[in-house]
């Protein structure tokens, strides 16, 4: 055996650099040292990427403080001895201190099980440098035979004059009150779930939409009732809203103009929901010749293999697949499986992946939409609806309503679609997700005796 190379003496060997400690960077690091892989970890930021520091994990914090308020409101309508309007003070700062108590908690456990595995850490960024090799910020040079690229994606601002003077969703994670008046630019998940909560919690929150409707991913009429339950709520909705700048009045508000050249004024805040970036730009790619689309998206084939030998992508930096973290970690779980776990097939299946959007009531949804349905299987395609006001609703007198949906194709009316609008629908979908991967019927919902009474109940009962 040849002796070792000046340069080859002063990298660090492992058997996979995983780039970013995010969901499906930590999912990679983990399973591979399951396997019995050394593994070196690069990140310069806090562990748990966007969805445990500001992402999924504090929205749905933020998300049950909404709740909590809302319900109080609805106490003081059924006898507890509250304020007639359920307006009690909701101590902000006080709550997230809670909130980031339990986020340090996450990062402890990630901590210790990184300890645990083996994994070495490195608290620093860090770029390809060329075939199977990473050099890090702090001077410390990797080599390894696999490499995952995992540096997930960050939010974007419209190229709009004034744009800055906007917030994104990272800074609603380091605000400590609700502003009063909110304007809400985009009609996605984050901008349904910020304007659920804020609305909740005290601001006035106008929503401004470019499209003529919320969340284009879905189902129409499921979306339609989103939007009356929002309206009631007292949030304000505006469709096909062009936004072209945005100012800082004299009184230290902020204006939008849209491109009719309308004015609306008086936000003590405007936040932007309009979509993520992948972080590509700045990690090396060119030296191991991978070329990003034009959204910045690195191509993978099925496997998360790129182009270059070597090197996988999983979340959202590849564009296969939503951009979820559940998706991020199954696919990096099956990546690691196949490259160490003598599992050669093992892949991630992207098909009817259930999301919720954490709207107030939530929407949670697997498989088609009526529309995607229609278009892929024309006349066959078979509807089942239920409509209803869920018994704390209307013990409360509230005109919130619930709409569960069922798609159905064929004479066998397999399900395709399943789209769950009210409360307690986040919990509800999993086994129901399950259950339509596995091809189920509307016979077989129909065979299943209903858990009375519940909301979860409608979905074996519609006809
Ligand atoms: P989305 O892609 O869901 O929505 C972006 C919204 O902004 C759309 O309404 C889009 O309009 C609009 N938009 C884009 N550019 C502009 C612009 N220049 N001017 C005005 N409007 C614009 O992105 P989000 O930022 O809401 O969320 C990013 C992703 O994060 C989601 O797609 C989802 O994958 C993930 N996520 C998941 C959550 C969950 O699972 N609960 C929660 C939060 C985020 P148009 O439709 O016309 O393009």
């Amino acid at each position: 055996m040849s002796a070792p190379s000046a340069e080859d003496a002063a990298l660090l060997h492992v058997d996979l650099i995983v780039l970013g400690g995010g969901s499906g960077g930590l999912a990679a690091a983990f399973r591979a040292a399951e396997y019995g892989q050394r593994v070196a970890l690069v990140e310069p930021g806090a562990l748990g990427g966007t969805c445990v520091n500001v992402g999924c994990v504090p929205k749905k914090a933020m998300w049950l403080a909404a709740d909590i308020g809302a319900r109080i409101g609805q106490a003081a309508q059924l006898g507890f001895d509250l304020p007639r309007d359920g307006r009690v003070a909701f101590d902000w700062p006080k709550f997230i201190t809670d909130r980031q108590r339990y986020i340090h908690g996450i990062h402890d456990s990630y901590r210790k099980r990184l300890d645990r595995d083996g994994i070495v850490v490195l608290p620093t960024r860090g770029r390809l440098s060329g075939p199977g090799r990473v050099l890090c910020d702090d001077g410390t040079c990797l080599a390894a035979p696999h490499i995952v690229l995992a540096t997930g994606s960050t939010p974007q601002r419209p190229a709009i004059p004034g744009a800055a003077l906007g917030a994104v969703s990272d800074d609603f994670f380091a605000w400590c009150e609700a502003p009063p008046r909110v304007a809400m630019i985009g009609g996605g998940y984050i901008a349904v779930e910020l304007a659920g909560v804020l609305q909740a919690l005290g601001s006035q929150v106008d929503v401004y939409v470019r499209d003529q409707r919320l969340l284009r991913q879905g189902d129409a009429e499921i979306v339609e009732q989103l939007q009356e339950n929002y309206r009631q709520q007292g949030v304000a909705l505006e469709f096909g809203y062009a936004l072209k700048a945005l100012y800082r009045d004299g009184d230290g508000r902020l204006r939008l103009e849209a491109e009719d050249g309308s004015m609306r004024d008086g936000y003590d805040q405007v936040l932007f929901a309009t979509g993520r970036r992948p972080n590509t730009g700045d990690i090396g790619l060119d030296t191991v010749g991978i070329t990003p689309d034009a959204n910045g998206d690195i191509p993978v084939d099925a496997w998360q293999a790129t182009p270059a030998p070597g090197v996988y992508a999983v979340g959202d930096i590849c564009g296969c697949g939503p951009a979820l973290t559940p998706v991020a970690i199954a696919a990096a779980r099956r990546l690691c499986d196949r490259l160490f776990g003598g599992k050669p097939d093992a892949k991630l299946d992207a098909g009817n992946v259930p999301s919720v959007v954490f709207s107030h009531p939530p929407l949670a949804m697997v498989g088609l939409t009526e529309a995607e349905a229609r278009a892929q299987h024309g006349d066959d395609v078979h509807i089942y609806c239920s409509n209803f006001r869920p018994m704390r609703e209307a013990l409360a007198e509230s005109t919130q309503r619930s709409l569960f949906k069922l798609v159905c194709i064929g004479d066998e009316r397999r399900v395709v679609g399943l789209h769950l609008l009210g409360d307690a629908a986040d919990e509800i979908l999993q086994g129901f997700a399950v259950a339509l991967k596995r091809g189920i019927t509307l016979d077989d919902l129909h065979d299943t005796i209903a858990i009375h009474p519940t909301s979860a109940e409608e979905v074996v009962l519609m006809r």
